[in-house]
């Protein structure tokens, strides 16, 4: 292994992180914070210690999720995965079908993953760090302590072991799924009216679906999908009420 494509690696995550982070917080905590007032999910202000955290632990934890994607791409590791490099090799619908495959195989990896961080023994060691965020913002988005940092990046060897995945296709699934951490670590809800009464509020989360999980400790454990939680009883009962106090807030009629 070469430590240039880890020190690549790792300088592509950091500046993904940065830029959508403060993209983010810059937006919504800066610029538009005063029209933006009626969408801030809790009413307590931001502690400057709290954004050092987060930005201080996501900058370890994209540390250990590079070396970890590094280590099993440019390995004897990769003869074990479905990674290519020719684009050639397989349709070009691979690339945007995997990327799609590969968000829902994450949901259920971090359900699961996160309802065992959640197990009381398991919590203070790996995840307590996540949860000091009880107010988080976008830099909160990779806040991990790094045990679980590393169940966190496994998804990477996990999805290119299931499907052939391109570089395209990772990339894609990387920088989405950070654009939709950053949106539920926002701590404003942006959502727009029409969403409540589509279907797809039924079965996405939201910035607020996760907002909960950070004030409350506990429910709504899933990531991109309310599936598992709904299926398993597991979902903030008053999630639907929250919601609609604040999109109340932001659109009286
Ligand atoms: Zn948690
Ligand atoms: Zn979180």
């Amino acid at each position: 292994m070469d430590s240039r494509e880890i020190i690549n690696a790792y300088a592509t995550s950091i500046s993904e992180y940065v830029l959508i982070a403060s993209f983010f917080y810059i937006i919504c905590y800066k610029i538009f914070s005063y029209a933006l007032k009626a969408s801030k999910i809790q009413k307590k202000d931001l502690n400057s210690g709290d954004i050092r955290r987060e930005i201080t632990n996501s900058l370890l934890s994209t540390f250990v999720m590079s070396l970890i994607i590094v280590t099993v791409i440019t390995t004897d590791l990769v003869k074990y995965t479905q990674w290519y490099t020719d684009i050639n090799e397989h349709s070009l619908w691979w690339i945007p079908a995997v990327f799609i495959m590969g968000l829902i195989i994450h949901d259920t990896y971090f359900y699961w993953l996160h309802r065992l961080l959640h197990i009381k023994s398991i919590f203070k060691y790996a995840h307590l760090t996540h949860h000091k965020s009880t107010n988080p913002t976008p830099y909160a988005s990779y806040s991990f302590h790094f045990l679980e940092a590393i169940g966190e990046a496994l998804i990477v060897p996990i999805i290119i072991v299931l499907l052939p995945f391109h570089p395209i296709s990772l990339f894609l699934f990387l920088v989405s799924s950070l654009l939709i951490n950053a949106y539920g670590h926002l701590g404003y809800e942006i959502a727009p009216r029409w969403f409540r009464g589509s279907f797809l509020f039924t079965i996405l989360t939201t910035s607020t679906y996760h907002n909960l999980h950070h004030s409350k400790f506990k429910g709504n454990y899933g990531l991109y999908f309310r599936f598992w939680d709904k299926m398993l009883g597991t979902e903030s009962a008053n999630y639907e009420n929250v919601y609609d106090e604040i999109q109340n807030r932001r659109f009286p009629s």
